[in-house]
């Protein structure tokens, strides 16, 4: 089973936590933007860091919502 990150714009403060924990995952411009994906338990710790709430992790196959929960 795999999961994706997704980052909502209209969440997201920009201040780079996503992308200070999973640097191959998140890239910063304007907001934080999804390059690359991860294990899960990283994709987990980048979301959790995330002080506004703004990265979901989702299954990749049918869409259910590992976070937030
Ligand atoms: S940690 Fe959250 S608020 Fe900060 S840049 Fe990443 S997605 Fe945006």
């Amino acid at each position: 089973m795999s999961y994706v990150p997704v980052v909502d714009p209209d969440e997201c403060l920009a201040h780079g936590d996503c992308v200070e924990v999973a640097p191959e995952v998140f890239r910063l411009d304007d907001t934080a933007v999804v390059i690359g994906t991860a294990p899960v338990e990283l994709l987990l710790q980048a979301a959790e860091a995330c002080p506004a709430v703004a990265i979901s992790i989702l299954d990749e196959d049918t869409g259910a919502v590992r976070y937030p929960s």
